[in-house]
């Protein structure tokens, strides 16, 4: 066969060669161990927990390093492109404080290497596949799918690996006249690597993967397609070359193309490319009710969509805190030992990666976010509470905009001193935790303790109406509250109630409780002298009046 002909039959249009490509986009002039990640997703409107989990480490692998994080749109799959689809990957990464220096964008590309949509890069892809005929490496297979059932139905009956390799890739032998005659009469086909693998005989790879340290696996043996009856690329083929010619070190992507993996060793080693580091990263796992690990389900889990968070009004903080303590296991160590650095100064590595699945889990974001949102300061709180239900909860806005001066101190409750309060999770649940500071929210949540009758309480809040006085220290103030305990058979101190507790009906805290549901309606709360503080002598009267208006 004739290759350098056939490579000129298939691909009449290409004139640049390899070497041109090689100019075009030469090894990009970054400081030595400067990395060069890629995001790679196909734009198909969804955004995953999975893509921000691969955007995370591909970021830190570049931006810790001095080197380039850019997005490559991956729409080999035609079917799956969604109007709009880049800016919803650009946007949803964006909140979490994930840019890319180059790549696709908004408004176009940026950047050298491009273009950086795998469907405008045909050119490349189909120089490269003329180079790999021209060598004889691969060839046009014209097989119908009925005819590779056929061939699969004999490898089931002969117990063979199924598949197209050595002697059932009939294509491999047709002469040039044989081809020329099938494309005269327009019969499609697709393009094959013409593997060197042996599938009687396998032999070992070895390669190194960022996270699993050296994997050894059989060699690749399938002729696999690399252009489509549509000269469009498989993701393996434009995977090698635009890796490549893009110039990335560090592939980061999931592990279910490990399988793969041979595949595109034998591509970069036929073109006599070295290939990145790949990083294959763990799949994403949740325990489910019955306490077993299971993949997260795009049906079944509401988690899993990247915009889920920011509904649900979690600080992108929050999520990135938590990301890091799935993604690298010595995080949750060094954040306890610097609890107030920038997340940014910890050293990332990919050798603290899990390699087996990496678990999920909704409570423990929750925990994080206690922990991270106790660090951010109130006017940022508000600003972000703020944001959050401009967008998703339009009907609390009014009580918010404009009110900042009453609400600073409100998010501020009991997060000072040596053990401040943890109280905020997320926009709509710090909300909720302070919604009784606003009239049209407030209400009664919580019952009367055990320890104090309906007749008793109704005394407690005459008393302490009575005697109020917003100007009063909080020493005074609680001094007051010690004298009505007594003056109704209630221990000024708990230890006297616990020593002698058929002496009283209760203690002082069973009667500030009392207090704090007329004021609060809740039976726990931050402070509720420094609350009254806020919320000011009229509407403290109100609300004591009221409650005990109700027994
Ligand atoms: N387009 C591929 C995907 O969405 C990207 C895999 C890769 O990063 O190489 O799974």
């Amino acid at each position: 066969m004739d290759n350098e002909k056939l490579a000129k039959l298939l691909f009449p249009d290409i004139n640049k060669t390899p070497d041109d490509y090689e100019k075009i986009y030469p090894p990009r002039n970054l400081p030595e161990g400067a990395k060069v990640t890629r995001l790679g997703p196909s734009p198909t409107g969804f955004m995953h927990l999975g893509n921000l989990y691969g955007a995370f480490v591909d970021e830190r692998l570049a931006h810790q390093s001095g080197g380039v994080f850019y997005l490559r749109i991956e729409d080999t799959d035609d079917k799956r492109f969604v109007e709009g689809a880049v800016d919803v990957i650009i946007d949803s990464l964006d909140f979490f404080g994930i840019e890319f220096d180059e790549g696709a964008g908004r408004d176009g590309d940026t950047g050298e290497y491009g273009p950086y949509t795998q469907s405008e890069r045909k050119d490349v892809y189909q120089c490269m596949a003329k180079y790999l005929v021209e060598n004889g490496m691969a060839y046009p297979c014209f097989l119908t799918e009925e005819e590779i059932g056929a061939i699969r139905e004999k490898q089931e009956a002969e117990k063979k690996t199924p598949g197209i390799y050595g002697k059932y890739a009939s294509c491999r032998d047709l002469s040039i006249e044989e081809v020329t005659a099938n494309i005269d009469a327009g019969k499609p086909y697709v393009l094959r690597l013409k593997s060197d693998g042996d599938m009687d005989d396998p032999k070992e790879i070895h390669v190194k993967d960022g996270i699993r340290g050296t994997l050894t696996m059989p060699e690749n043996c399938q002729d696999v397609v690399i252009l489509k009856t549509t000269g469009i690329p498989t993701y393996h083929f434009a995977h090698v070359v635009d890796d490549h010619f893009m110039r990335t070190t560090h592939v980061v992507r999931g592990e279910e193309w490990l399988s793969s993996l041979p595949i595109h060793v034998e591509l970069f080693q036929k073109f006599g490319w070295r290939w990145p580091v790949f990083c294959h990263t763990a799949q994403l796992m949740k325990l489910d009710e019955n306490g077993n690990k299971r993949k997260l389900s795009k049906r079944k889990d509401p988690e899993l969509r990247l915009g889920y968070y920011k509904e649900m009004g979690y600080h992108p903080a929050a999520v990135r805190e938590y990301l890091l303590t799935i993604l690298n296991s010595n995080y949750e160590e060094w954040r306890m030992a610097h609890p107030d650095a920038p997340v940014d100064d910890f050293a990332f590595t990919t050798k603290k990666m899990s390699n087996s699945g990496a678990l999920f889990d909704l409570n423990k974001l929750n925990d994080v976010s206690k922990d991270v949102l106790v660090k951010i300061n109130a006017e940022d709180l508000f600003k972000f509470m703020l944001g959050w239900a401009k967008e998703y909860k339009e009907e609390i806005v009014p009580e918010l905009e404009g009110h900042e001066d009453y609400l600073l101190p409100i998010l501020d409750l009991g997060r000072g001193g040596k053990k401040p309060r943890k109280d905020f999770v997320n926009a709509p649940q710090m909300f909720e935790f302070i919604s009784y500071f606003f009239d049209d929210y407030f209400k009664i949540e919580d019952s009367l303790p055990e320890e104090v009758s309906p007749d008793d309480a109704k005394k407690i809040l005459e008393a302490y109406l009575a005697s109020y006085d917003q100007s009063d220290d909080q020493g005074a103030w609680f001094d007051k509250i010690r004298e009505i305990a007594e003056q109704l058979g209630y221990a000024p101190r708990p230890k006297d109630f616990k020593k002698e507790p058929d002496k009283f009906k209760g203690h002082v805290g069973h009667v500030s409780e009392v207090i704090r549901l007329a004021v609060v309606g809740r039976g726990q709360s931050p402070d509720i002298w420094e609350i009254q503080q806020i919320l000011g002598e009229a509407r403290v009267r109100t609300r004591v009046k009221n409650y005990a208006a109700s027994f």
